[in-house]
């Protein structure tokens, strides 16, 4: 199996599907245990998955944002965890593929690791700054020393680093007021994992603390300077939403194959044939579809238009992670309803999309950011 070598959409959706079906089955001990999922990233890398997103001109396939999301949802069916890990990862060369804010040199030098089987995330959020969307500065420093930059500082939530070749730093220039974003390759003498992470929801997504003790880098390193919590429309960020959608979808899967099956002896058939069951089913087929076409729809959009209209897109954006993100807790939480008790049981799934679906609400924008955004955008209109 090779991604690259796929030669359509369906044909790159049946290789994942082949995969999602090997995940899934792995996907309750990762969860009970809080392991990390080496051996599905191990695959995906092997299967060229992990280098979709590399512009062509690197060896890439520089597949559209509408791929990309349609490959992350059907991931996710199988395991949540590991499509939110690996989303950052091909959601970031996406971005960078598309802006390149980066210097050609360095990122070529990125894309050509990541070819390789190199994985890269941004670690941003900190203790004291809270969700870095909400413009806090960060409390990680960066220090000049001749041509390099010496930086220290702890970062939380940085999901993959089990297995991250690079990690992107934000952290505050020390003597000036700016922030930047630094390229920090895994190796770098001063770079630590602190195994902190112990969230009930995507237990799998290894997000655990990052601690910089001095580490130096070239100068060429810092990547990029940016001014915390503002980030433009963001297209990449939909993985998240994909993520959601899909673990939602699972949930379905999985509840209307047991009322298919169910069969009490208080009534005759299953209870697929109960209207107050089947109207749950319908209610979580409504949606679904509603959060699919929007989802899609804006994704179409952002493949479709340049960059300054890209740029305008930033309402509709945070809307789509809003409304496919509640969407999905609502599905769950109807598939559960379908099931009853054993839904609770810690041998079934839909206690663990339970979980893991709630973590959507604290993933990039919040929930209240939209709504206020939105409003400021009706208001001024
Ligand atoms: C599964 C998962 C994976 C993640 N992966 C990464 C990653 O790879 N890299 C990374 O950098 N981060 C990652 N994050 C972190 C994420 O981006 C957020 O930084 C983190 O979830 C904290 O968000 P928060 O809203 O709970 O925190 P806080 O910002 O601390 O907010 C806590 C609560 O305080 C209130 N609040 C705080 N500040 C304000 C304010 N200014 N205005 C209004 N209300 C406020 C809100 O009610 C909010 O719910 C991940 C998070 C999760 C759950």
């Amino acid at each position: 199996m090779d991604f690259h070598k796929a030669r359509s959409i369906e044909e790159r959706l049946q290789f994942m599907d082949h995969l999602a079906v090997k995940f899934r089955e792995r996907a309750n001990n990762i969860d009970e245990e809080g392991r990390f999922p080496f051996a599905n990233m191990k695959e995906l890398k092997e299967a060229g998955y992990t280098s979709l997103t590399v512009p062509t001109e690197y060896g890439g396939s520089a597949i559209s944002l509408y791929e990309l999301l349609r490959l992350q949802e059907k991931l996710a069916e199988g395991d949540g965890s590991t499509a939110l890990s690996i989303g950052w990862h091909m959601g970031i060369i996406k971005n960078l593929s598309e802006k390149r804010i980066w210097k050609e040199d360095i990122f070529r030098k990125v894309c050509d690791e990541v070819r390789k089987g190199a994985l890269i995330n941004s670690a941003a959020s900190e203790a004291q700054t809270g969700s870095p969307t909400r413009g806090g500065k960060p409390q990680t420093t960066a220090r000049k020393e001749g041509d390099f930059w010496v930086i220290s500082g702890r970062k939380i939530f940085t999901t993959l680093s089990p297995m991250l070749d690079f990690f992107i730093v934000s952290a505050s220039i020390e003597g000036q007021n700016e922030v930047g974003n630094f390229l920090i390759p895994r190796s770098t003498e001063g770079v630590n994992i602190e195994e902190t992470w112990d969230s009930v929801a995507m237990s799998g997504t290894g997000s655990h603390d990052l601690v910089l003790d001095n580490v130096k880098v070239r100068a060429e390193n810092m990547v990029e300077k940016i001014v915390p919590g503002k980030k433009g429309a963001n297209g990449w960020l939909l993985h998240i939403p994909a993520c959601y959608l899909g673990i939602a979808g699972a949930a379905q899967n999985y509840a209307v194959q047991f009322a298919k099956e169910y069969s009490p002896n208080s009534i005759q058939g299953t209870i697929s044939d109960i209207p107050a069951v089947r109207q749950k089913i319908g209610e979580m087929e409504l949606e679904l579809m509603n959060a699919r076409h929007f989802l899609y729809s804006v994704a179409k959009q952002w493949d479709a238009t340049n960059d300054e209209e890209r740029k305008q897109m930033s309402a509709e954006l945070s809307a789509v992670k809003l409304a496919v993100t509640n969407a999905a807790i609502i599905v769950v939480d109807l598939a559960m309803r379908v099931v009853g008790a054993r839904s609770l049981s810690r041998q079934n799934p839909l206690q663990r999309y339970y979980r893991d679906v709630r973590a959507g609400l604290h993933n990039p924008p919040m929930d209240d950011m939209t709504i206020e955004l939105l409003a400021k955008n009706v208001i001024g209109r």
